[in-house]
């Protein structure tokens, strides 16, 4: 029945959306994009969520190609600075915890090592970016997929791969680039590239798109329409009227400056992490790409102006920030009401996004589009498939929304009005019943937001010991358990990481390799066989 998709928007969004339609899909659908030439892209989210290696894999691209055209590196977790005091950190690392007689290494942790640094002392990967390794040796092959006699490879696998980690690690990436990979990815199969405005949405007796009018195209007719148009909701929030419901309650950071930055990454490094610098009105990001930083300010307008945000981001910079044009955004927080109503789906900023505090924005974008193709309506419309769609796409929006108000709720930064306020903030539906339940009891699987949001306890956990603000304690029940082994498992840990440290190569030499650069003194192979 759906044979004809046309979507209206090429940022990220329409661009990923239209290059898995086409991947799922082949040639049983046309699939046909639509982009403005005189709207902007919104021109941000560069750093990403651990799952968005398997949209790349589903793509069949192998990253040995595509990252050097991104300029790419490698993310393996967040630093989060200053969040409990100025001068402290802290990892968020995409890797599990480890578990000893069935309880996770943070509460023995808890239990033994007050004053330790929890993420060094049971997470390998915060070693890992403190030292900016990469997550993969010069000589040895992509560690998840193949198995090498690369005894340092295995090495890494088995620390890493089998035991510990989510998803090994995700990317960081010029968004531009990325878009323009992906708009010749797609069009090279199949995909049909109109540059031109849509003035005007209509609607069939029904109440379902008909068409869209565009400036020099005329009527681009089809059966199901993406709306891709970022903030503006053109499709779903302005023909159809779906509200939208915000999360300004819990998330107040409403408003974000942006900078690009050339940099030598080759005298700086390249940190395998995203850097979230706590402020007085919000958090700087910092994305370590080949060649450049991205940067920016998320802040509250209502504790801060645009310009006093401008030139806190530039003082932050430095000498390096003069000249460059800034970005200001206005960020609309929160969720369409439902993403997909009638023949139009919701994909990217016009469905919903929250402050990228986690780099969730693509992450979204992704689980929606793998949601579509699981409840495609390939030979009729049912609304039941609808309904389970708009189920899963807020679920994952609401669970994320609360894992960020945890992450304001829980710093135990106040210097000032706005993390006073912080911490004060009325938080989402039963997450205050958490908390205090986490205060006698860390978080598991049982007690973090019930529905998949991307999440899993070892972030929270991260979080809570990290931000500090509230009291945790080791549960009592350790007490009567023999620590042996315990002691043990935490010695692993210092001395995985140490031994990895030792062997892994800096990302900047490894990336540099992968772009073909070669370093003075060094070498590098880099294996492109599969
Ligand atoms: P946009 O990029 O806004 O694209 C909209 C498209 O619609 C454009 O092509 C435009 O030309 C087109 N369009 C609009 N109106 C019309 C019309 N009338 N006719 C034709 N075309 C039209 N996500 C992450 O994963 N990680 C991050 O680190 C991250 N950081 C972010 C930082 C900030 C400050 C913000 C605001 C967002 C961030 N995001 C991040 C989210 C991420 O940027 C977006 O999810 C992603 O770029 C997708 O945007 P989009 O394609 O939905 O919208």
């Amino acid at each position: 029945m759906v044979k004809n998709v046309v979507i209206v928007g090429g940022g990220t969004s329409g661009w990923m959306t239209a290059a898995y339609l086409r991947a799922a899909f082949g040639d049983r659908i046309a699939v046909t994009l639509v982009e403005s030439k005189n709207i902007a892209t919104i021109g941000v989210g560069e750093a990403t969520f651990s799952t968005i290696r398997h949209f790349f894999d589903y793509l069949g691209l192998d990253e040995r190609e595509w990252m050097p055209e991104c300029h790419a590196t490698y993310k393996l977790g967040i630093r989060f600075e200053n969040w409990r005091a100025p001068g402290h950190h802290f990892y968020h690392p995409f890797e599990r915890l480890r578990v000893v007689d069935g309880f996770p290494l943070t509460d023995w942790w808890l239990g033994t090592r007050p004053g330790g640094d929890f993420d060094r002392d049971c997470f390998v990967i915060s070693w890992l970016c403190e030292a900016k390794r990469s997550p993969r040796y010069l000589s040895g092959e992509l560690f998840e997929q193949d198995f090498t006699e690369n005894p340092d490879e295995r090495a890494y696998r088995t620390t890493l791969t089998e035991q510990n980690t989510q998803f090994p690690y995700a990317y960081h990436f010029d968004a531009a680039l990325l878009a323009s990979y992906l708009t010749r990815f797609g069009t090279e199969r199949g995909v049909r590239h109109v540059l031109d405005d849509v003035v005007d949405v209509r609607l069939d007796e029904r109440g379902w798109i008909d068409h869209v009018l565009t400036k020099e195209h005329g009527e681009l007719a089809g059966d199901l329409f993406i709306d891709c148009t970022g903030f503006r909701g053109m499709l779903l929030n302005k023909a159809l009227s779906v509200p939208f419901v915000s999360y300004q309650e819990s998330l107040p950071n409403d408003r974000a400056v942006a900078l690009r930055v050339p940099a030598d990454m080759a005298a700086r490094g390249l940190r395998p992490c995203t850097t979230a610098t706590a402020m007085d009105a919000g958090w700087i990001w910092t994305i370590p790409l080949y060649g450049r930083v991205g940067t920016g300010y998320v802040y509250a307008g209502d504790y801060c102006t645009p310009e006093e945000a401008e030139r806190t981001l530039r003082e932050f910079v430095g000498p390096e920030a003069d000249d460059l044009e800034a970005n200001h955004i206005r960020m609309r927080i929160g969720r369409s009401e439902r993403s997909w109503v009638n023949n139009c789906v919701a994909v990217g900023l016009s469905s919903g996004f929250v402050e990228p505090l986690e780099s969730t924005g693509l992450f979204f974008i992704q689980n929606a589009i793998e949601q579509l193709v699981k409840h495609f309506p390939a030979d009729r419309w049912d609304d039941r498939l609808r309904e389970s769609y708009n189920r899963q796409v807020a679920n994952v929006m609401d669970g994320v929304r609360e894992f960020l108000a945890l992450h304001y709720h829980a710093a135990a930064r106040s210097d000032n009005d706005y993390w006073k306020d912080a911490a004060t903030r009325p938080v989402p539906d039963g997450l205050a019943e958490r908390l205090e339940l986490w205060q006698a009891r860390l978080p598991d699987s049982e007690t973090v937001f019930p529905h998949y949001h991307g999440f899993e306890s070892y972030s929270y956990i991260a979080m809570l010991l990290g931000l500090g603000g509230v009291p945790v304690q080791a549960p009592p029940a350790l007490r009567h358990f023999d620590h042996g082994r315990a002691e043990r498992e935490l010695r692993l840990v210092r001395e995985q990481a140490e031994a990895l440290v030792a062997n892994l190569p800096s990302q900047y030499e490894y990336i540099a390799a992968l772009n073909g650069d070669t370093l003075p003194g060094r070498r590098p192979e880099l294996s492109r066989t599969r």
